[in-house]
């Protein structure tokens, strides 16, 4: 094929695409909307419609409202597309949501279910994730595929989860774990995930570091729509900086890692929205444990800020729970900053619930857009 005719085909897809993902992010829209979003002249926009109506993707849902003149048509992502499923596994819980196409969850459901090593809990895992999706009325002929969190570096090229100190597993092969499940699978790391659930359904697609606070602490870097790798799969792993040489015994076997100092656990071994709770009392103990918590991490936040010149998003249960109490994060943080600006570029996480389970089944409903 000569290279012209290649380039034509690339921006045709390249304009389905943006089509097709404009229409499921926005609900009911009209050609002439989609149109002028995409800056695409109108028959064209009509021919992708009617493209994307045909192939089933898409379905005409009546009339829009007037604006003066005709009305336009209304179309939808059709629902017999798919949903995708996200599942996010720690040591202790998994997480199970049901997104649909335009990024709405269905359905979420955390359980307890330790992680032990082996079929037997991954067989387990299957079956409950199968369970949620029946009583969802979803079945697995409607799943796209299920996006899996996974806590630890993930070797993408290798297809394996390299190193996973918290579960003690390394060089596991996805496939040792997808082929427990009855749809394609695809993985990602727990902070990656949470950042993409941020950054992709974000108005604006810009850079920023997600910092996970949950009872390890991850992190990532994401820019323009991607999520930073690195050279070996560990970019944004901020949970093992070195925050105190020396000091507190972290467990991966080093010591002064800024997750002995920051994660949930520092905070409380319970729920964290009682410890926000207890804080919001007044409660001496608790009040005495954030000051310590919130000076340990704002030397980490401002030390990214530092290095990226980026927003910090604070997610993982802590970011997420943390509400109002972002501000003695802000406090220490515009303290130590060199640079006269406020610390607005602190802000916390837009999800409070599940964001690693959504971030790995929106990665699922992307890789499926890029494809149309
Ligand atoms: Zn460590």
């Amino acid at each position: 094929m000569d290279k012209k005719k290649n380039t034509n085909m690339e921006v045709k897809k390249r304009n389905r695409n943006e089509v097709f993902r404009y229409i499921c992010r926005n609900g009911m829209v009209s050609n002439p909307d989609i149109s002028y979003a995409l800056k695409l002249s109108l028959p064209t926009t009509t021919q992708i419609t009617k493209e994307l109506i045909e192939r089933g993707l898409v379905e005409e849902m009546g009339e829009m409202e007037s604006t003066g003149g005709r009305r336009a048509k209304a179309l939808a992502v059709s629902e017999d597309v798919g949903k995708a499923a996200g599942l996010d596994i720690t040591k202790n819980h998994i997480s199970m949501v049901l997104t649909e196409l335009t990024g709405k969850i269905s359905k979420y459901e955390r359980i307890f279910l330790p992680f032990t090593a082996g079929d037997d809990y991954y067989l387990e895992v299957s079956r409950k994730l199968e369970y949620f999706l029946e009583s969802s009325g979803c079945g697995k002929e409607n799943i796209l595929g299920i996006g899996i969190s996974f806590p630890g570096i993930m070797d993408l090229e290798q297809e394996i989860v390299a190193d996973s100190h918290i579960l003690g597993v390394s060089a596991l092969p996805f496939s040792s774990v997808s082929r427990f499940f009855p749809c394609p699978c695809y993985f990602l790391n727990d902070a990656n995930a949470g950042a993409y659930a941020e950054g992709i359904q974000s108005e604006h697609m810009e850079r920023f570091f997600y910092l996970s606070l949950s009872n390890t602490v991850g992190g990532a870097v994401y820019s323009d729509g991607k999520l930073e790798q690195g050279k070996n799969f560990r970019c944004g792993e901020a949970g093992h900086m070195t925050l105190v040489p020396d000091g507190k015994i972290c467990y991966c076997g080093k010591q002064g890692c800024l997750d002995a100092y920051c994660s949930a656990k520092c905070l409380t071994e319970g729920r964290v929205e009682e410890f926000f709770e207890r804080l919001k009392q007044g409660e001496e103990e608790a009040a005495g444990l954030w000051e310590k918590y919130t000076s340990y991490l704002a030397v980490a936040v401002n030390n990214i800020h530092m290095i990226l010149d980026c927003d910090v998003v604070l997610g993982g249960y802590v970011g997420s729970c943390m509400g109002e109490f972002i501000r003695d994060i802000r406090d220490k943080v515009f303290q130590r900053n060199t640079f006269a600006e406020d610390s607005s570029f602190i802000r916390a996480s837009r999800h409070k619930i599940g964001a690693a389970a959504l971030g790995a089944s929106l990665n699922v409903i992307e890789l499926f857009m890029e494809q149309v």
